[in-house]
């Protein structure tokens, strides 16, 4: 299976990473599989990086293989949501960026993609799911799907213009505003509406 992840996707995320152009197409990255972290297991912050940071993104299951997809037809390419970390290695990445070399090292490496419960997306309007993630039980993130420049739908179109989707893949669709910094011993919660779907220790 593969993970596509999307960047830039939020205004206000983008305005505090100082990006004020509005995209005209989504800026897609990939994780590999390694980089999955579930089940609530802790996150060890890696040796390589100074400064990881948490992104709380709504991450979608596919359901089925399909190549093409047109817009109106992509709901049918999905059946499940949960919440997910996009960790980042932000000093990596921008190192990499001033160097113009590919963002994997900082964005794809082992555990950087943290995936809480998946829930059923079956009868659910995605252009109005609120979510939100709470640090040490301080909220830090929050948002609702319609604030997306690219919604889930035109996301899953682009995407598979280049990469076949198959049963099982994962899209991360990008974050809001309020990314930081974590430490060791950091409680990381994330929730859909009032559900908790994620939850887990850095260490
Ligand atoms: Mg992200």
């Amino acid at each position: 299976m593969k993970i596509i992840c999307v960047g830039w996707n939020y205004p206000d995320h983008n305005k505090e990473m100082s990006r004020t152009e509005l995209p005209a197409e989504p800026t897609l990255f990939m994780k590999p599989d390694s980089a999955i972290l579930k089940d609530g297991k802790p996150f060890f912050i890696p040796d390589f990086s100074d400064r990881i940071e948490y992104e709380t993104e709504i991450v979608i299951r596919i359901n089925r293989l399909g190549k093409n997809i047109a817009e109106k037809f992509a709901p049918r390419y999905y059946d499940a949501m949960t919440v997910g970390i996009d960790f980042t290695a932000r000093d990596l990445q921008q190192t990499l960026r001033e160097k113009g070399q590919p963002w994997e090292i900082s964005k794809a490496f082992d555990n950087s993609a943290v995936l809480g419960e998946f829930i059923s997306t079956e009868d659910v309007d995605m252009t109005k799911i609120q979510f939100s993630m709470k640090m040490n039980d301080e909220l830090r993130q929050s948002a609702c799907t319609e604030e997306m420049i690219f919604s889930i739908n035109k996301i899953i179109s682009y995407a598979s213009k280049y990469f076949t989707l198959k049963k099982g893949d994962l899209i991360f669709t990008g974050t809001p505003s309020g990314v930081g910094r974590v430490d060791i011993n950091d409680h990381i919660e994330g929730y859909i509406e009032n559900n908790k779907v994620l939850d887990f220790f850095v260490k």
